[in-house]
């Protein structure tokens, strides 16, 4: 599983409050799954699902932490979540009514892996205010590499039918790419290939949790210059994360969805247990002393209102000239790569430096006597 893509939530309340403007609720609904994919870093899955009551306390609380006129961003996550596809619907009709007593704004959404489609799989996905993603790694054979079946089969025919229903039918939804080492350098085939499907819009999310050898790196910066003219050459319909993001910070404008975190201070992730966890990420198997578990428990307490955590503090970033457009506050991956929410590593900082260089390179071709960008792309 993934985890969904956020919206920008730039979420405490001005005055002191500690309400939120926006608050970000991820209830995991179950710890299971149809598909083995090897690299899944929710570890072992079995069926332990979250109750209705659980869900419904927890989006109570949720409810209760964001101003009225705010927004309630609503996700689920598993494991696959349309396993629970009857939960996930009434969960998100309750949430409807307790945002709707409340004047506060409800955006549910969720990724699937696109291989569950039953009926009531189908009713969620086609709910219309969800916001729906859809995990493809591309290339059908790139696909099939890591996201298998427990009995090994790949798992690309059953997504692209899913895609090609979704399409057909024109739902609106997102596809979702995760970058390995051994898949980087198809990654501008893949996402070709998916353009030329008709998915139009596109998230990356790079596997922190890969051991990424020097040679790898090499090939992600060549495959991302690759991507950035693929997005050049998709816009204005077309979108790519990592490229939007950076752009939408360079001209200052306001995103419409970004990923940047709130880590326990605006979001909170819920496990089948009721256990709390600043990123839906980290959950895991829940197991007991997990390092990352906040105290408490979703059943105790009236609202989600936290002080915060530590964000970046490496040294290495002050004197940065990207510093305010760099992703790594995100610290969750930070955690991932480095055991330190406060500390990005070399990877992630490359990640970072490279899309904000080819976001300004390509930015300035557009607008050749755009001088800010020159000068960006030239001090990254
Ligand atoms: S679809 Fe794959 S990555 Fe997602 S929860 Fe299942 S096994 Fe893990
Ligand atoms: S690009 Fe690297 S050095 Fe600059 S702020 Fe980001 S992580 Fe720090």
């Amino acid at each position: 599983m993934i985890g969904h893509p956020r919206r920008s939530c730039d979420n405490r309340s001005p005055g002191g409050s500690t309400k939120y403007d926006c608050f970000h609720l991820v209830l995991m609904v179950t710890h299971d799954c149809n598909l083995r994919c090897d690299y899944c870093y929710t570890g072992a899955k079995s069926p332990r699902s979250m109750s209705l009551e659980l869900g419904q306390r927890s989006i109570e609380r949720a409810v209760k932490s964001v101003h009225p006129g705010g927004t309630l961003e609503l996700g689920f996550f598993g494991g696959e979540p349309l396993l629970e596809a009857g939960l996930i619907a009434e969960l998100i009709d309750y949430a409807q009514s307790q945002a709707d007593a409340a004047e506060v704004m409800l955006r549910p959404g969720l990724t699937t892996n696109g291989t569950v489609r039953s009926m009531a799989a189908w009713d969620v996905m086609m709910r219309p205010e969800l916001d729906l993603c859809v995990s493809c790694d591309g290339l059908p054979n790139v696909h099939d590499r890591h996201r298998r079946a427990a009995d090994g089969r790949g798992s690309a025919e059953r997504v692209l039918g899913t895609i090609r229903r979704l399409l057909e039918i024109d739902r609106d939804f997102l596809g979702m790419m995760v970058i390995r080492p051994d898949t980087v350098p198809h990654l501008p085939a893949s996402i070709d290939w998916l353009r030329g499907q008709g998915v139009l819009r596109i998230d990356l999310t790079l596997d922190v949790w890969a051991v990424w050898e020097s040679g790898d790196v090499e090939h992600l910066e060549e495959a991302l210059i690759a991507v950035a003219d693929i997005w050049r050459e998709g816009l204005p319909d077309g979108a790519i994360n990592w490229f939007d993001e950076k752009a939408a910070h360079l001209a200052r404008l306001p995103m419409n969805r970004s990923a940047r975190c709130g880590f326990g201070d605006g979001e909170i992730a819920v496990a089948p247990s009721g256990n709390l966890y600043p990123c839906e990420r980290l959950i895991g198997e829940d197991q007991p002393g997990h390092p990352m578990r906040l105290p408490g428990h979703a059943l105790d307490g009236s609202d989600f209102c936290r002080s915060s955590m530590p964000g970046r503090s490496d040294p290495a970033c002050s004197p940065c000239a990207i510093a305010s457009h760099c992703n790594t506050t995100c610290r969750c991956n930070n955690y991932v790569r480095t055991g330190d929410i406060t500390r990005p590593d070399a990877l992630l900082c490359l990640l970072e430096r490279v899309c904000c260089r080819e976001t300004a390179r390509v930015l300035g071709e557009l607008s050749p006597t755009n001088e800010q960008m020159v000068s960006m792309e030239e001090s990254v």
